[in-house]
């Protein structure tokens, strides 16, 4: 229905209140379509609907004020009295993206931001070289004309901000997602659409052309129905969603326009010097240099995350997961960086290898997940019985490892009889000690406490035996 009332709006008559109530009309459709779907929603959900509201209401209110003053009043030189009803959908806009942007990602999010902010500088330097700057000061206007006609492409500067903020945000992207987003390219391409006419000198013109004002004009019709689409869809809720997994992010289209917003000040640089003056180099140098800085900042950004990532690898590389303790392969770089420690300082240093008795039993009587209790239950027990120096791991299945630095065979020995008391669950374990001889491999200490666990296993389990000195044979 609103796509058939923005085609009638092609064929209405030449008249000015026709198409001025027709306008208004559209507007105030979209208001209504946007207060009845906020109603819908639960009521902390209604606030950025209600800011559309506001905006697209003040925005279309407008465009009948600027008719009555100029039929009425004869008031056409900026400001008239349609400019703050115009301007007002900038700051609601820019309110309602900043309440969804907030929900969507409730934790800051510094990349994002720094994408956001590198589009907007691309982009300011283009308004302000095209737009801002060639606002003739000298102009007889007054101050307020001229605050008038800067505060539009500001306005504007602020919409690309928010949106490219609200692109970058993580949540749901569903069709009202891309609705509302729709609807505020509507109203950049309706304005930059003018201020293209306006520095080509050319709007008179254009205008004359037939469909070409009603055209423009529609754009902007487009964006009071978008909003009001997005906001009775089903899924309207779900743009204020919070975000549960951050998308990983710089994907091809983002890359592309961070690129292009980057190339921006060159290209306005060699824009300039084609033409035969650079106006605005002192501008263009600065764009440029935080354009620089951006770009540094999100790489910094990127690697940091990298190597975040690579340090969270690497942790769960060395972790077992079902006891949290180290594993295996963890323990396989410790045990010789602890002999070699020992050799350092003189010291004695034990290893002990448990195992616990009669786990299938266990596992069979309890089932399995309940075996899985059990292991993470007594590598805790044992892990408490410990000292901080000693190290516990899962060397696998249910045969844990323990290191146990500056430990002779009695201290050795007292540390795997405190963790036998304290196997939970009533079970028990078997362990083989073996104390390092000062000479031998980790692996042949290893094969020792191996061996000695052997012995534990064979005289009836619950027991810790020490393994004999290594029986070097002359080769
Ligand atoms: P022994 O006293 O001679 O050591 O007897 P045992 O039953 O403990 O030894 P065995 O090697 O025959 O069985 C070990 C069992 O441990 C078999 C396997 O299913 C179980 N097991 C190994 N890893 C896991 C695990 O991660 N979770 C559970 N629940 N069971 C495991
Ligand atoms: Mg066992
Ligand atoms: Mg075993």
């Amino acid at each position: 229905m609103a796509a058939l009332a923005i085609a009638a709006y092609q064929f209405l008559p030449d008249e000015m209140w026709w198409l001025t109530g027709w306008q208004v009309g559209i507007g105030w459709a979209g208001v209504a379509a946007l207060l009845v779907g906020a109603h819908r929603l639960p009521r902390p959900e209604r606030l950025p609907w209600w800011l559309f509201a506001a905006g697209v209401f003040s925005n279309s209110t407008g465009i009948a004020v600027a008719s009555v003053s100029e039929a009425w009043y004869g008031l056409v030189d900026l400001p008239t009295p349609a400019d703050p009803f115009f301007l007002g959908l900038y700051p609601a806009c820019a309110a309602a993206l900043a309440v969804l942007i907030r929900r969507r990602d409730p934790r800051s999010d510094w990349p994002a931001l720094v994408d956001a902010a590198t589009i907007t500088t691309g982009f300011g330097l283009l308004a302000w070289v095209y737009v801002i700057a060639p606002v003739n000061l000298g102009d007889p206007m007054d101050r307020l004309a001229h605050a008038t006609e800067v505060a539009y492409p500001i306005g504007d500067l602020l919409l690309i901000a928010m949106t490219s903020r609200l692109l970058r945000s993580g949540g749901s992207r569903g069709a009202p997602f891309w609705w509302i987003t729709g609807s505020l390219t509507a109203f950049l391409v309706g304005d930059c659409a003018w201020v293209v006419l306006d520095n080509l000198g050319v709007t008179g013109e254009v205008l004359e052309l037939p469909w070409v004002q009603r055209g423009l004009e529609s754009v902007f019709l487009v964006a009071f129905v978008l909003f009001g689409v997005a906001c009775l869809h089903r899924g309207a809720r779900e743009v204020a969603a919070p975000a549960d997994a951050r998308p990983a992010g710089l994907g091809i289209g983002l890359l592309a326009l961070l690129a292009g917003a980057s190339l921006i000040a060159p290209a306005v640089l060699a824009a300039q010097t084609a033409s035969g003056e650079v106006a605005d180099g002192w501008s263009i140098a600065a764009c440029s240099a935080v354009l620089f800085l951006l770009v540094v900042a999100r790489m910094a950004l990127l690697i940091r995350h990298v190597e975040r990532q690579a340090r969270q690898v690497r942790e769960l590389a060395r972790s077992d997961e079902l006891t949290g303790l180290p594993n295996r392969r963890a323990w396989n770089d410790e045990l010789p960086r602890a002999l070699e420690r020992a050799r350092r300082n003189s010291e004695p240093v034990a290893v002990a290898i448990l195992d616990l008795d009669h786990f299938k039993r266990y596992n069979d009587t309890f089932g399995h997940p309940a075996g899985d209790q059990l292991l993470k239950a007594a590598s805790a027990a044992w892990h408490a019985t410990l000292r901080d120096v000693d190290v516990i791991a899962r060397f696998g299945g249910e045969e844990f490892v323990v290191l146990l630095p500056a430990a002779g065979v009695g201290d050795a020995r007292r540390a795997m009889a405190r963790a036998l008391a304290a196997t939970p669950l009533g079970q028990t374990f078997s362990a083989g000690l073996a104390v390092w001889d000062g000479v031998e491999t980790s692996d042949e200490l290893l094969k020792r406490a191996d061996a000695a666990l052997y012995e534990a296993k064979a005289a009836g389990r619950n027991r810790v035996e020490v393994a004999g000195q290594a029986s070097r044979l002359a080769a």
